[in-house]
């Protein structure tokens, strides 16, 4: 049998597939079962963001494993060294301290307690359209009856508000508001840009009321948005999850922490949390990174593809928004029709919502390849 059919009998069905069979990636290609080529404009949600099959992590990966793969965080390990120290250099200056975990959702979920441990409140303000995971704690700051009422009760203390709606958050904080938790780009909830004055002025309140600010950065970190943490462009947060392209891949998540974070030993730990072989990968990633420009590459990229995008004449489209390498296409229909048309012609896409075409391609794409892209978005916007 082949892995569709494999796939269809033996996995539970929670995610809404696409009917292709994927073997390989180079680069911003994608290589299905048939060996017929794809321009991959989604990077797996923002983990490819130094593409696929990169040999520099893949070398360091190897050469971890046959080293030290696991090191439980009860003992010290020098690549784990290495990488905190690099992350809380590279981070804005608030930040001083960092938390190691697997995946974005378990970010969430550490910042979320740190901010009850460290205030000793417990409420927590969210946005409407904000996606922060599917754990309970993180599921809780997520917005969406779709996910959250299987599983209901939801972990108490949460409250949702309009995203950059500032007098609305305000109302909303009350003497029991430990932390106000905010994506500077909502990816899931439609790449909506975050409004800088609305930020400043969270910022200013969570300042005067000694609530923290979480920022989730899980799908914006690492040079998405055009500067290494999107936050550079909004304001500094007292806690920073990251996560998906962390560790070029492999899984990985983290919490940065100001020093208001305060959390007693032994209360929030994890077996893989900072494992030496992520950690090498994550290193490799970030010299990648650094080595081949790519945040400045998603700035001038980003606009390149952003230009390119509303030059389309298509009366299907509503509006083109981005930041960096992060770009929404709204639709006045459901996208859903439009992602399978693009995939049936060799283009990679996400949705965000049921109106809006995500593109989160991996940072090394090459112009040619966003041509190649903005050819068939345009045929397929514009009915051609
Ligand atoms: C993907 C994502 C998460 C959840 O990450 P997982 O690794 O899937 O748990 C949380 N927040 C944001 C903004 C995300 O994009």
């Amino acid at each position: 049998m082949n892995a569709k059919d494999l796939e269809e009998r033996y996995m539970l069905p929670v995610y809404p597939r696409r009917d292709i069979v994927l073997v390989k990636g180079k680069g911003a290609k994608l290589y299905d079962e048939k060996g017929l080529e794809y321009i991959d404009l989604a990077s797996n949600v923002g983990v490819s963001n130094i593409g696929h099959a990169n040999e520099h992590v893949a070398r360091a990966i190897y050469e971890q494993y046959l080293t030290l793969g696991n090191c439980y965080s009860i003992f010290y390990n020098p690549v784990r060294a290495r990488l905190a120290e690099k992350l809380l250099s590279l981070a804005p200056g608030r930040l001083k301290k960092i938390f190691f975990c697997n995946s974005g959702a378990e970010a969430v979920e550490g910042a979320i307690k740190f901010a009850r441990a460290s205030t000793g409140k417990t409420g927590i303000i969210a946005t409407m359209r904000g996606f922060h995971g599917k754990t309970f704690g993180a599921l809780a700051a997520t917005w969406g009856p779709e996910y959250q009422k299987p599983f209901a009760p939801m972990l108490q203390g949460f409250t949702h508000v309009p995203y950059n709606n500032f007098m609305k958050l305000k109302e909303s904080v009350n003497e029991e508001t430990a932390a106000v938790i905010l994506e500077p780009v909502q990816g899931e909830g439609g790449v909506r840009i975050g409004d800088k004055d609305f930020f400043q002025a969270v910022r200013d309140l969570c300042d005067s009321e000694g609530i923290l600010l979480i920022m989730d950065e899980v799908q914006t970190g690492f040079g998405r948005t055009g500067t290494l943490f999107a936050c550079e462009q909004f304001v500094e947060p007292d806690l920073l999850c990251v996560a998906k392209s962390l560790a070029g891949g492999i899984p990985m998540g983290a919490v940065l922490c100001s020093e208001a974070a305060h959390v007693p030993v032994k209360s929030h730990t994890s077996t893989f949390g900072g494992n030496p072989l992520a950690c090498a990968a994550a290193l490799a990633s970030l010299e990648v990174v650094e080595k081949e420009g790519l945040v400045e590459k998603a700035r001038s990229l980003g606009s390149y593809l952003l230009d390119g995008l509303r030059a389309i004449r298509s009366d299907k489209i509503r509006e083109v928004r981005g930041l960096g390498l992060m770009i929404g296409i709204e639709l006045k229909e459901k996208a859903g029709p439009y992602v399978q048309a693009l995939m049936e012609k060799g283009i990679i896409v996400l949705l965000a919502g049921p109106n809006v075409i995500r593109l989160l391609p991996p940072l090394v794409i090459a112009k040619e390849e966003i041509d190649q892209g903005l050819k068939v978005l345009q045929e397929v916007l514009s009915g051609e």
